[in-house]
C-alpha cells in the first residue's frame, strides 16, 4: 500500500516512464488534492496524437511514431473518464491534442461531455485548436455546448507560417479566427509562442490582430518539449522581453486575482483589451496548478513534464466490476504522486518521450 491509499500492483518500466496498474482501496470521496494542498479541478483531454501541422517547437517534420489506433479512448471511454472526474470536481474540460478538430466524433464529444454534472452544476467545456476547419465546425461545437476557444496563431506572415509549421495553411488558420471572432464566444484567445528569430519582431502585430477580433493574444514562453529536443533556455523568448517589447507599444497595468491561471494577464493602455503571458519557464505557476492530463490513449499525467504515467486503459478494458471506483482511484494515486514543480531548471531535468502533440497543450 503506498501513500495513496491505493494497492500499486505492477510498475511496468515502459518507453515513456513507468505504468502503473492499481487495485483500488482508494479513499473515492472528497475533492482531487495533492500532497501539497492543490486541488484539482481542471482536466485536459487530449483527443488525438494527430495534427494537421508540423509545428517545429512540437513535432517532428517526418517519421512521428502515433500512437496505436487500437489504443485511442472511444468516445464511451472518454465520457466514462470525464463523468468519474466530475464526480471527484473537474468543473472544466479542456480538448486537445494534436488537432482535436482531426476528430470524427469532435461534435460527439462535445456534445457528451457537455451533458455532464458535476457537483457545482454542469462543467465547462473549452477547445485548444489551430483554428483549421473551424468555421465549418463552429456552429455545430456551439450547439453541442462548447463554452471557451483557445485558437494559436505565432505569426501573420505567410512564409514564416509555412516554415514554422512545415503546412501552407496560414489563410485556414485566419479563416477559423475569423469564424470565431464572428460566432460571438467569448472570451476568444489566441496563443503564440514566441520563438527568437522566428517571430520575436511580431509581437506587437500579433496583439493588434487579436484585437482586431476581440480577442486576447497570450503569448506562451517555448517549453522543452519539441520532439527534436532542440529547446535551450538561452534561445527562448522570456516573459521580460515580451513585456518590454509589449510596453513600448501600450501602457500595460498587471490584472490581479489569477488563481489557478497559467496566464497572468495585462489591460493595455486603458483597456478593455488585454493581453496574457504564460511564463512557464521564467516564471512558472506550479504552486497554483489545478490540471490534470489525459492523452488520447487513455495515460492520465499529473504534469506536461511528468515522466510518469498512470494507464486507464487496462481498467476501461479489464472488465472491472467497480469500473468506476477504479478510475477514481487511479485519478487519486496519480495526483498525489504529482511533485510541487516542472524543474525545467534542475541539471537532472528529463524531457518527457512523449511530444507535446502526444500529450495534450
Ligand atoms: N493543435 C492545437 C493547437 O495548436 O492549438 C492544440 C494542441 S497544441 C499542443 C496546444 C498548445 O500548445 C498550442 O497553443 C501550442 O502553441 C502549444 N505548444 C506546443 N508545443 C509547445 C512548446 N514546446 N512550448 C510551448 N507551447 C507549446
Ligand atoms: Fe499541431 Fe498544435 Fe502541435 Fe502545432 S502545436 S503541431 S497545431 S498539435
Amino acid at each position: 500500500m503506498d501513500d495513496a491509499g491505493v494497492r500499486v500492483v505492477t510498475a511496468v518500466p515502459v518507453t515513456i516512464g513507468v505504468r502503473f496498474a492499481v487495485v483500488s482501496d482508494a479513499p473515492g470521496s472528497g475533492p482531487l488534492v495533492d500532497r501539497f494542498g492543490r486541488v484539482h479541478r481542471d482536466l485536459r483531454v487530449s483527443l488525438t496524437d494527430r495534427c494537421s501541422l508540423r509545428c517545429t517547437y512540437c513535432m517532428p517534420e517526418q517519421g512521428n511514431e502515433w500512437l496505436a489506433k487500437t489504443s485511442i479512448l472511444t468516445l464511451d471511454e472518454i465520457e466514462r473518464i470525464a463523468r468519474v472526474a466530475a464526480a471527484a470536481g473537474i468543473t472544466t474540460f479542456r480538448l486537445t491534442g494534436g488537432e482535436p478538430l482531426l476528430r470524427a466524433d469532435i461534435v460527439d464529444v462535445v456534445g457528451r461531455l457537455a451533458r455532464i454534472e458535476g457537483k457545482a452544476g454542469p462543467v465547462q467545456i473549452a477547445m485548444t485548436t489551430n483554428g483549421i476547419r473551424l468555421r465549418e465546425f463552429l456552429p455545430d461545437l456551439i450547439d453541442a455546448g462548447l463554452a471557451r476557444l483557445n485558437i494559436s496563431i505565432d505569426t501573420l506572415r505567410r512564409d514564416r507560417f509555412r516554415e514554422l509549421t512545415r503546412r501552407d495553411r496560414l489563410d485556414d488558420v485566419r479563416d477559423g479566427i475569423a469564424a470565431a471572432s464572428e460566432s460571438g464566444l467569448r472570451p476568444l484567445k489566441l496563443n503564440a509562442v514566441a520563438m527568437r528569430d522566428v517571430n520575436d519582431d511580431e509581437l506587437v502585430d500579433l496583439v493588434e490582430f487579436a484585437v482586431a477580433h476581440d480577442a486576447q493574444l497570450r503569448f506562451i514562453e517555448q517549453m522543452p518539449l519539441d520532439a527534436g529536443h532542440t529547446w535551450s533556455r538561452e534561445r527562448m523568448v522570456t516573459r521580460e522581453e515580451i513585456l518590454s517589447a509589449l510596453s513600448a507599444r501600450w501602457r500595460l497595468t498587471p490584472v490581479p486575482g489569477r488563481g489557478g491561471a497559467p496566464a497572468e494577464t495585462w489591460i493595455l493602455d486603458d483597456g478593455p483589451h488585454r493581453v496574457g503571458v504564460i511564463a512557464s519557464v521564467t516564471a512558472p505557476f506550479c504552486g497554483d496548478c489545478d490540471r490534470l492530463r489525459l492523452t488520447a490513449d487513455g495515460q492520465l499525467r499529473n504534469c506536461l513534464f511528468s515522466t510518469t504515467e498512470f494507464d486507464l486503459l487496462p481498467i476501461l478494458r479489464g472488465g472491472s466490476d467497480e469500473l468506476d471506483r477504479d478510475l477514481d482511484a487511479m485519478m487519486r494515486a496519480c495526483i498525489l504522486r504529482k511533485l510541487p514543480g516542472h524543474a525545467i531548471d534542475d541539471p537532472a531535468f528529463l524531457q518527457p518521450a512523449r511530444g507535446m502533440n502526444a500529450i495534450g497543450g
